[in-house]
């Protein structure tokens, strides 16, 4: 045996270790539930144990580790890396090469890809994502004709989260709407057929949205012949933030591991946020019974994140709870600081208060990137980002924008996709109408006669395009040829979209130059990945979040900010966290129902963003806050008060502080004018 010069398995306390030596040496190991609060340990209690099956002979390639995003996966096994370069004392150890982790959905496309030909998919197959699967019910619900009879048929982003929850939660469609979409009860027949078609369309177009893959995946793994194998592949399985699993995850993850041997999931039931996209705590709960031998249960009670006041006040919220939450997290971190709750006149003041917070918090020694700002919607920190970029604060912003969004983006990825699947055909249908003198008409014609077509390349070189795209036409075919040669380098593909695409860029758009950034940053980011498959079927899946990653490497070496929706903060932990608009209509947004659940998931929420500080919790409550209403109504500023999370017995545990005269100062001082371009090249940089 190596000999522990340093053994790091020594900090984690009796219910961490139990965790990570799991029966350690015992042939094959009992499956392992670890239910525990937040900042408890469990992610790192996770890494740890992917170390200590490591060392223990476990070969890192039969190691599946399943998290909520791609980041978390490399972070979790960078830090099993730095545990066994600890141990192993050797500069050579770094990160073990686990090539099984990532997200359900990313690991799945892999299988899926893997195994195509044992199920009768063709190994071509594209991934739609969100916006191209809303496009394609929209497009099917067109051609059965549910348009024009039906005037108050749900729309097309309804029908694709009505379908999503029969898929995920693998509940009939009758129930689904009466429990949770009872509004669109009526067209349960209509729905029905709508599925169907939609289904036989993604089938012709060789196409998969998200839910085909965790879908086939659990298909393949409940399958007598399929399931044993694809289980084999795997050692051990390790599962984080697996309260926000749905009923398919549960059952893929069964499927594979009828017998849950090498089975490790942890989660945290008070931080359950994802119900709305079908997850269920009751996976958790389920855990237990769910394989041919009983569970073992760990919890954990010690916090090793926050101090004890911000604790007291997170431990207070959640214990409010109308499902209780059995746990209460105790620590040894001890401060006089209370969390901070601040009353605001409105939202601009807001965004000044919270600067001048920030920069005290530089001032005093906190780094910008231990610092961050949650809030529950996107767009609820645009004001503050004019204020950070007026005072040239750097921020990058998780869960906002997506690069993946903007048109131009959309375009190269579709000319690839195209190229990858000729029968996807919203990809084709976008591609075909990129060159002048294609419209609709023409780009269905073309279609077809590739779908009917053995291949592709044949359709398209015989194609006669109606007179005055010849020449444009020609550019394309050539550009099409190459992309269907096999043997073509990647990324060099991506080089070639590009050449071809900019100068319809130019003609497009007078944004251009933006643009074209945005597609060399696209290129870069190609360069990291080993096949178009591979790239496209990953930035599909786990699309780059961060403003940095569009804004390139310079960012990265710089002190920055983080911005950040409260769902993507999951996980994350930084000395200070201010909290914006924590008043009713926000948290709970006026976006929910108002059912008891939705209510009680947007309590959780709070919790969720609460437990992300160690230091410092500045809750923010603007007295006036900005609605964004539906068009008719137009948009409008409300009287806001305090969420109703926060009860009057609650605010022993707040320091209560009223901000009423505003820093005039600041605010009057004009923008300049490099501001002024950057803010009118966001705007008009066209995100749909
Ligand atoms: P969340 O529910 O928010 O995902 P978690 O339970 O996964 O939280 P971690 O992120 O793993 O918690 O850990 C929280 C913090 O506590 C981290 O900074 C981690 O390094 C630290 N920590 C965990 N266990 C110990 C320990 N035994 N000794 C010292 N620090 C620890
Ligand atoms: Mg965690």
């Amino acid at each position: 045996a190596v000999p522990l010069v340093d053994d790091p398995f020594a900090t984690l306390n009796p219910e961490q270790r139990a965790a990570v030596e799991h029966d350690i040496g015992a042939g094959s190991s009992r499956p392992l539930l670890v239910v525990a609060g937040a900042g408890s340990g469990k992610t790192n209690t996770l890494a740890h144990r992917v170390a200590r099956l490591i060392l223990s002979g476990a070969d890192p390639q039969r190691i599946l580790l399943l998290t909520f995003s791609r980041r978390a996966a490399n972070e979790m096994t960078q830090r099993a890396g730095n545990v066994l370069q600890r141990i192993l004392k050797s500069s050579s150890a770094g990160a073990p090469t686990l090539p099984w982790a990532g997200t359900f959905h990313s690991i799945g496309a892999r299988l899926l890809r893997e195994f195509s030909g044992r199920i009768g998919l063709d190994e071509s197959f594209t991934i739609h994502d969100r916006g191209d699967s809303e496009d394609l019910m929209g497009l099917v619900r067109h051609e059965i004709g549910l348009t024009q009879t039906a005037k108050r048929f749900p729309l097309k982003g309804t029908c694709l989260s009505i379908y999503s929850r029969v898929v995920n939660a693998r509940e009939p469609l009758d129930l689904v709407l009466k429990s949770t979409f009872p509004w669109c009860m009526e067209w349960e027949a209509e729905l029905k057929r709508l599925f169907g078609a939609y289904v036989d369309a993604k089938q012709e177009q060789n196409v998969l949205d998200y839910d085909d893959l965790l879908l086939f995946w659990a298909e393949m793994a409940s399958d007598p012949e399929l399931g044993p194998e694809i289980g084999s592949l795997f050692d051990h399985v390790l599962v984080d933030e697996y309260q926000d699993t749905n009923r398919l995850q549960a059952a893929i993850i069964s499927g594979m591991k009828p017998d849950g041997a090498g089975v490790m999931v942890v989660g945290d039931d008070a931080q359950s946020i994802y119900s709305f996209r079908g997850a269920t705590v009751r996976n958790i709960l389920d855990f237990p019974k769910q394989f041919s031998q009983p569970a073992q249960l760990i919890t954990l009670d010690r916090n090793y994140r926050s101090t004890q006041p911000i604790l007291d006040a997170s431990n207070a919220v959640i214990a409010a709870a109308l499902e209780r939450h059995a746990k209460t997290l105790w620590t040894d971190k001890v401060a006089t600081q209370l969390p901070q709750m601040v009353l605001i006149p409105d939202e601009a003041e807001q965004a000044r208060w919270v600067c001048n917070r920030i920069l005290e918090h530089r001032e005093a020694g906190i780094k910008l990137t231990t610092q961050a700002v949650l809030f529950r919607a996107a767009s609820h920190s645009a004001a503050l980002e004019l204020e950070l970029m007026r005072r040239n604060i750097p921020f990058v912003k998780f869960g906002g924008l997506k690069f993946l969004e903007a048109s131009h983006i959309k375009d190269v990825l579709a000319v690839l996709r195209f190229a990858q699947n000729p029968n996807g055909r919203m990809a084709g249908f976008r591609v075909l109408q990129l060159i002048p003198g294609i419209g609709p008409a023409t780009a269905t014609r073309l279609l077809d006669a590739v779908a009917e077509a053995p291949e592709a390349l044949d359709a398209v070189e015989a194609f006669t395009p109606p007179g005055k795209s010849q020449g444009d036409w020609q550019e394309f075919v050539t550009l099409y040829r190459r992309l269907r040669t096999p043997g073509l380098r990647w990324p060099a593909d991506i080089e070639l979209v590009r050449d071809w695409y900019l100068p319809h860029l130019e003609r497009l758009h007078d944004d251009a130059a933006v643009r074209a950034a945005d597609v060399a940053q696209l290129a870069q980011l190609a360069g990291g990945h080993g096949s178009r498959e591979n790239f496209l079927a990953e930035i599909t899946l786990d699309p780059p979040e961060a403003t940095s990653d569009r804004a390139g490497p310079p960012l990265l070496d710089e002190d920055y900010l983080i911005l950040s929706t409260i769902h993507s903060s999951k996980g994350q932990e930084w000395k200070s966290v201010h909290v914006l608009n924590v008043v009713d209509g926000c948290i709970p947004s006026d976006m929910s129902t108002g059912s008891a659940e939705e209510i009680e998931e947007e309590r959780r929420l709070l919790y969720v963003a609460m437990t992300r500080a160690k230091e410092h919790l500045h809750l923010v409550v603007p007295n006036r806050f900005f609605i964004k209403q539906q068009a008719q109504m137009g948009d409008r500023h409300v009287y806001a008060a305090r969420t109703r999370f926060l009860t009057p017995a609650m605010l022993k545990h707040f320091e209560e502080c009223v901000w009423i005269t505003a820093d005039k100062a600041q605010s009057k001082k004009p923008m300049p004018d490099s501001v002024r371009m950057l803010v009118r090249d966001r705007a008009r940089n066209a995100w749909k």
